[in-house]
Parts: structure tokens; sequence; C-alpha cells
């Protein structure tokens, strides 16, 4: 058995972006692999305040993000599929503390991940902002992942994670740890070769993100349906007066025909031959609005359903499982570095 291990971050309201582009894909591929990897779905909620947050939210919120994957799909009944937060399998902080001794400063300094975060919060750059990489790596050498789905910002924290492991195993035993797959195999596993990207509606050139502040360049999976479809009907286009898909010259027209294929689960080629030469903007935009508000109606009434206590019920499983897969990682490297017999 494989393990694909997934960290998903819940501090902020995910857009249709993270719903197209990271929750299908991920839950797709737990289904894919349902018979021969394990998929761990953690939400790291110890990493979430490496930069200031309203701490008085965190927990509703990690109950709300899990049930917006469970709204999205992931099999919760697949025996193979397990959801846990960070902070409840307390190995992952003993692990983290044990690796930060075998892990360079001068390497540690290289993340630029670190440098980015600390320059967009400089009053808040805490030692916990510095030593995330290492508590990534705990999570993941924890359960032996194999396969790391994460974005392209993450891949030196995912050799950082290999190093690590390289220099302990030669130092103490050449099993003590499984490397996770490097960068191209993980690409590969992932079909990220064919990454979805869905931009900005109001600055179509670059990609929508939850945490931008014009509320009209983003689709919160929690918009008002109707309110959403406004977005839409004002999303900004061009003056090309002709419906193609061309990401250079059309961004805001490619990315509605993107939107429209996907949320209506048809192929991409075949929204933009429906759509060929005709040149109405506003068909278009009235078209992908009502694809819109019938998705987000379908998925909002799916995630009501959820509630809190079979998400209880979820994380219960799940971190029973967690606990003793790490607990007896954590064991094998105690005794490796002389705190067991
Ligand atoms: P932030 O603005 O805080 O960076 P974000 O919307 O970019 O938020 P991330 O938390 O950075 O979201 O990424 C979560 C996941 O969603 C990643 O796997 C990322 O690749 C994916 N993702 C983010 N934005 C998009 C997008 N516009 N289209 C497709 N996938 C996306
Ligand atoms: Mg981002």
């Amino acid at each position: 058995m494989h393990t694909i291990l997934t960290g998903v971050r819940v501090n902020e309201e995910p857009t249709i972006g993270n719903f197209l582009g990271a929750y299908t894909p991920m839950i797709n591929l737990s289904r894919e692999h349902a018979e021969d990897s394990h998929t761990n779905f953690f939400v790291p909620d110890l990493h979430s305040f490496t930069t200031p947050i309203d701490h008085s939210k965190l927990y509703d919120q990690t109950i709300k993000g899990i049930k917006y994957y469970m709204a999205a799909g992931l099999d919760t009944n697949s025996p193979n599929v397990h959801i846990y937060r960070q902070s409840r399998v307390p190995a992952h902080s003993e692990l983290c503390w044990i690796l930060d001794c075998f892990t360079p400063y001068g390497e540690a300094c290289r993340m630029t991940q670190f440098k980015e975060k600390g320059a967009e919060h400089p009053d808040a750059v805490t030692v916990g902002l510095f030593n995330y990489p290492v508590l990534m790596a705990a999570d993941i050498l924890l359960y032996d992942a194999d396969y790391v789905p994460l974005g392209e910002d993450q891949f030196q924290h995912l050799e950082l994670a290999r190093n690590i492991a390289i220099r302990m195993n030669n130092k103490f035993d050449e099993k003590l740890f499984t490397l996770p797959a490097p960068e191209k195999e993980q690409v590969k596993f992932m079909h990220l070769e064919n990454g979805i990207r869905i931009r900005s509606l109001t600055e179509p050139t670059k990609k929508m993100s939850k945490s931008a502040e014009n509320e009209k360049s983003k689709i919160l999976l929690c918009d008002e349906p109707k309110q959403a479809a406004k977005k839409i009907m004002s999303a900004t286009t061009d003056s090309e007066g002709v419906i193609r898909f061309d990401m250079i010259n059309q961004p805001g027209i490619s990315n509605l025909l993107t939107i429209e294929a996907l949320l209506t689960n048809r192929d991409i080629q075949d929204v933009i031959a429906d759509w060929a030469g005709q040149t109405s903007y506003g068909d278009l935009k009235r078209k992908v609005a009502d694809s819109v508000m019938y998705f987000l109606s379908d998925f909002q009434e799916r995630l009501n359903q959820i509630s809190d206590a079979d998400v209880e019920a979820v994380l219960q499983k799940g971190e029973a499982y967690a606990n003793e897969v790490a607990n007896k990682k954590l064991r094998q490297v105690q005794k490796a570095v002389g705190l067991y017999k």
C-alpha cells in the first residue's frame, strides 16, 4: 500500500478555484487509488497560526473546512481514507523537535516561503514561521507518505523533508523513513501537467485567490448563489467582440469557458465548440452565471446536510488511525536516537 498525504488549510473561505483546482483533483486521486493507497487528509491546525489569525474562530473553521471536503465528495466511508487534525496527533510535535536537531540552520534559512511570508508580516516573524517546514517534514515522514500533492510553492519544503530523511536514514537506519517521491514523480502522480488555474474575475491575467481583497474577483463556496451570479455578469472581458478560447488575448472569456466546462462536467473542447464564433458576451455570461448558481445551490445543500456530529465521528475514526500509525513511527525514531531501547 502507498500513502498519499495532503494537508488541507481551512483558515479562509475557499473559492471555486480551490474547489476545481485542489479539492476535486485530490478527491479524484483518492478515489483512483482507493484500493492501492491510504489517503490521509489532515488539517494542519498547528500550522494555521504561523502567521496571525483570529484564534476564536479556529476551532469552528476546522470543523467547517472538513465539511467542505465532505460536501465536495470525499469518501469518508472508505476504509483507506483518513481525516484528522494535526493537533490531535501529538507525535507530529514530538517528531518535529527531533527533526529540528537534524536540520542544519543554514538549510532552513534557504526556505523562500519564510522570506516571503516574513516580508508580508514583518511585525510577526516568529520562530514558528521559521520552523514550520520542519513540522511539515514530520507531518510527511510520520506516515511514510510516498505522495504529497502540493502546490509549486511547497516543493522546496518537500525537498527539505527528503533531505532530513536521507540524513537520518544514513546516520541511523536505511529503513527509518520512507522518502516521499521527488518533485517530478509527484507532478506525474498528481496529473499536474494538465493543472487547472481559474482566473480572477476582475483581473483575468491573475489567478483567483481566496485572500484577494476584491470580493468581485472571486466566487466563494459560501457565496449566496444569486450574488455569485452577479459577479459573473460583471466579470472583466475584452473588446474583441467574438467568443474564442485564447488565454493570451482573451483571458476573461477563456476563464468563463473553463468555469462553464468544469462546473457542468463537460469537455472543454465541446464547450469551446458550442460557443465558437458567437458574439454575445452577455449570453455566455448568463449561461455561466446559471451554471455557477446551480453548482453553488447544490453544493450548499449538501453542505447543510452534514452536521458537526458527522464530522466528529469521521475525526474520531481518523485520529485513532493516525495516532496508531504515527506513534509506531515515532517510537522507531526515539529508539534510533537513543531515547528508548
Ligand atoms: P491564498 O490567496 O491565501 O494564497 P489561494 O486561493 O491561492 O489562497 P491556497 O491556499 O494558496 O489558495 O491553495 C490551496 C489549493 O488551491 C492549492 O492546491 C492551489 O494550487 C489551489 N488553487 C488556489 N487557487 C487556485 C485557482 N485559482 N485555480 C485552481 N487552483 C487553485
Ligand atoms: Mg495561494
